[in-house]
């Protein structure tokens, strides 16, 4: 999925470590926003350790893209080796008021990596514009800010907005898919890099159809833009059968549906039975 969104790893010749892929949090804690919050899983797990998860804090590993290793072979290069992919701010939201005072820092040190990439996703494109970098996003081609929509209502509320910000890279995510979800106005200018698809997972997890996954990835290799699906979610609908997936087949099972796409090398879908 990384490379589909828009993560092109730069190896640099005076750091011989091999890139890395990490999560980077500079803050968690959020507040929920839509019905794609409903079963949050940072809500759970904080929830499950008596932690309030609306509390938005900024994390000790707050400066870990530019903090340096003080020992050893490699001591004075940056801890997170060039060409890294960095998953950013998984527990939480970027855009999320709460860390309006701490954003600009956290850009700072993503425009100082300029040789790894960032990925990160967000349910407040309306927040976006005005907290951008204060020199505009001229220096941001390593970073993809993607939006989720869950429904279509999530999708008609966000993607207006967020195509018309000034960013090199846009990126779908859809999921949790609670509905089946109509891209087309979104995908016809082709702004959108790239979708994202999958269902819930979790002990409280809401059905996926598989038909709107299918519909999905069918409105993508008409506008040729990527698609992933990503995974199946716990409670898959299939052919009017519901099926119970457990956590650690979802991914696999969504790639045995073979509804990868990749309009470069025009890698086409096969119809294989998920389940
Ligand atoms: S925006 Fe994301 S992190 Fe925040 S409550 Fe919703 S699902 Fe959770």
């Amino acid at each position: 999925m990384a490379e589909q969104l828009g993560f092109f790893p730069r190896v640099s010749e005076s750091d011989p470590r091999p890139p890395e892929t990490i999560t980077w949090n500079p803050w968690c804690g959020c507040t929920k926003v839509s019905e794609g919050c409903r079963h949050c899983y940072m809500y759970r797990r904080f929830e499950s350790v008596g932690r309030d998860p609306a509390a938005v804090s900024r994390t000790q590993s707050f400066g870990l893209p530019v903090k340096r290793l003080r020992t050893g072979e490699y001591k004075g290069m940056y801890k997170v080796p060039c060409g890294s992919r960095i998953f950013t701010c998984f527990s939480s939201d970027f855009f999320h008021r709460d860390a309006d005072v701490w954003r600009g820092e956290a850009w700072d040190m993503m425009l100082e990596r300029q040789d790894c990439t960032f990925f990160m996703i967000t349910k407040r494109p309306e927040r976006i514009l005005e907290h951008l970098p204060a020199d505009g996003t001229d220096r941001c081609s390593h970073i993809t800010i993607a939006v989720t929509c869950e429904d279509q209502r999530a999708a008609d509320k966000r993607l207006p907005i967020y195509l018309e910000l000034p960013l090199l890279h846009r990126s779908v995510m859809v999921e949790p898919m609670l509905s089946p979800v109509d891209l087309r106005p979104y995908l016809r200018d082709g702004l959108i890099e790239s979708v994202s698809a999958g269902g819930e997972s979790g002990p409280m997890a809401r059905t996926c159809d598989f038909s709107w996954v299918q519909d999905l990835q069918s409105q993508c290799v008409e506008y040729g833009v990527s698609f992933s699906y990503h995974q199946t979610g716990a409670r898959l609908i299939r052919n009017g059968r519901e099926y119970n997936i457990p956590r650690r087949y979802q991914h696999i099972q969504a790639k045995k549906a073979h509804l990868d796409y990749d309009p470069i090398n025009r890698v086409l879908p096969d119809d294989v039975p998920v389940g």
